[in-house]
């Protein structure tokens, strides 16, 4: 595929909004592409050159990406930034300054799918000192062969700021829709895989293909997540449910095999040097060939610590093992996944549980089964008073589905008026905040975009809003007047007290009282909450109540 059809389907696909028609245009796409092409074009159109797990990264920053477009426009690197904070949005200046290039040097070769796709591999195998100049030089040499509209789809996925309104959602039924599959068994696909790129392969194969995928070791799948709800509403169903702590820690997938061990976070990054001292015991309690999932606490003389005490691990690269002395973490592990090559997740949770014993001397999280919703709110109680979050239900027939926030696991604690938002600006700050950022602008997802929400100003320390000023400065894309906007990175946990509806947002809600939490940096962006959720919180305490 040429990299120009490539970007006249983006186009097309950004001007449509209908999700069948979004549908068909991606699906008349992947019918007409090559063997070679096809995972391709599924990774780049979510945005995801790499698969998340695969543990490959493009590392570039806006003012990299200046640089080289300063070079290939002929303009001053001032030039091209001033162009970007009028434009507002980094592909739109980027396809603007490219359209004002003497048109001669355009097309001189035209640029393929696979031509921008070994340029990204090789930016991401670049390392060292000298790695910032050579990704420079990279993306020089197709940014000269790319015409304006294709050096704005360039540089969104240079920046990992692609979005086309195309979701996983959407790619699953295009491709089952071109291949002539179930969209359920993409899904399934996907679920284990973690990878379009691949599931689309195995699609073109067959429906065969796609239900006979495996979970393989150290390519790590996507977290099973929670919902909120009540004890009685669960028990319901009418089955007795397993009763666990919900460990405020951070959540991990451990894989070993061969006496190989690595130990993933919820993002799915590798985090196996960080965290030594968990892995020996993991790999000392864990019989091999094996996944498991699970969640690391922070213990202080018999006491759990605030989460980020373990978070702050993960990210650590130096001196680890004086911090592995500082701090005692014990891993508590809930799931498997994966033993002696045999794919464990389509059986019940109370079989994976019975699994998890044999396979695990040690850590395994204790387990209450009850019907009995007085001892569930007991044993809840228990959970609170040790320190922990809450409880989790989790309904014992359930397989065990990646990345799915279904039914099937329940938690139950206290504090539920918490929403996760996305960074997208700040407004600096006045008197003895002066010279830092003072305010925050939140936005939640809504169908791929991100929408204002709210501004934040409370429950910020000193050194947090110092933290923040100095990392979110290579994020800056744009400024005007006292405000700055960003590349969307950073997940804020924000406290209110109620959600209203607003004319002075777009997305015609605002929250009152909002208050920092924390930064949630075990979350991505598309982890945090959507304009769906805020609207439903909304009714939910809006309804009018019911007389008797
Ligand atoms: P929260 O902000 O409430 O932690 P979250 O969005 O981070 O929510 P949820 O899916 O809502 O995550 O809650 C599940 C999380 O709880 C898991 O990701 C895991 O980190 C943590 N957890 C703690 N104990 C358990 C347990 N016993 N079983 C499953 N998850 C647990």
């Amino acid at each position: 595929m040429l990299f120009s059809e490539f970007s006249d389907l983006c186009k097309r696909l950004e001007k449509t909004s209908g999700r069948l028609d979004t549908i068909a245009i991606l699906a008349e796409g992947i019918a007409s592409l090559s063997d070679d092409d096809l995972p391709h074009f599924c990774r780049l159109i979510l945005g995801k050159p790499f698969p998340e797990w695969s543990g490959k990264k493009l590392g570039i920053g806006p003012n990299l990406l200046y640089e080289a477009v300063a070079y290939v426009t002929g303009r001053k690197r001032e030039e091209v930034i001033d162009r970007l904070s009028r434009v507002g949005d980094a592909g739109a200046a980027v396809e603007d300054l490219l359209s004002q290039k003497s048109q001669t040097s355009f097309f001189t070769v035209e640029l393929t799918l696979t031509d921008v796709m070994a340029a990204l591999v090789e930016i991401s195998g670049m390392e060292g000192s000298r790695s910032q100049k050579e990704k420079i030089r990279v993306i020089q040499r197709i940014l000269s062969s790319a015409s304006p509209l294709e050096g704005h789809y360039i540089t969104t996925i240079l920046l990992e700021d692609f979005r086309i309104g195309v979701g996983e959602g959407n790619l699953r039924d295009a491709i089952a829709q071109a291949l002539a599959v179930d969209p359920s068994l993409v899904e399934y696909a996907n679920q284990v895989r973690n990878d379009m790129g691949e599931v689309s392969v195995l699609a073109r194969k067959g429906e065969d293909a796609l239900r006979s995928v495996r979970l393989i070791p150290f390519h790590p799948v996507r977290m099973m997540l929670a919902r909120q709800g009540t004890i009685s509403g669960v028990l319901e169903e009418g089955d007795p449910v397993a009763v666990e702590y919900k460990y405020d820690g951070a959540r991990f997938q451990f894989h070993k095999q061969n006496g190989i061990c690595r130990m993933y976070s919820r993002r799915l990054e590798e985090v196996t040097a960080a965290m030594p001292d968990v892995v020996a015991l993991l790999d000392n309690a864990l019989l091999d060939d094996v996944i498991v999932d699970g969640e690391v606490i922070a213990v202080q003389e018999g006491h759990p610590m605030p989460f980020q005490t373990v978070l702050r691990r993960f990210r650590r690269k130096h001196n680890v093992a004086k911090a592995a002395d500082a701090i005692t973490l014990i891993p508590n592990l809930f799931d498997i996944l994966y033993y002696n090559q045999e794919m464990l997740i389509d059986l019940p949770f109370q079989e994976r549980r019975e699994m998890l014993t044999k396979v695990a001397s040690q850590y395994v999280t204790p387990q209450l089964v009850s019907d009995d919703e007085t001892e569930i709110e007991a044993y809840y109680h228990r959970a609170l008073d040790a320190g922990h979050e809450g409880v989790m239900l989790k309904i014992q027939r359930s397989r065990y589905t990646p990345g799915v926030r279904g039914k099937d696991w329940v938690k139950i604690k206290p504090e539920a008026d918490t929403l996760d938002l996305v960074v997208t600006g700040a407004e600096w700050g006045e008197g003895k905040r002066a010279h830092v950022f003072g305010s925050f602008l939140l936005s939640v997802r809504s169908n791929e975009k991100l929408v204002p929400l709210s501004r934040v100003a409370t429950g910020f320390s000193d050194e947090q809003l110092s933290w923040l000023f100095t990392t979110l400065q290579d994020d800056i894309i744009r400024k005007n007047g006292k405000m700055v906007f960003f590349e969307p990175r950073l997940v804020f946990e924000i406290g209110y007290s109620e959600i209203q509806k607003s004319p002075n947002y777009e997305g015609g809600y605002a929250l009152r009282f909002p208050r920092f939490i924390e930064v949630r940096e075990d979350k991505d962006l598309k982890e945090a909450n959507t304009a769906e959720d805020v609207e439903e919180r909304y009714i939910q305490t809006h309804r009018p109540l019911q007389t008797p």
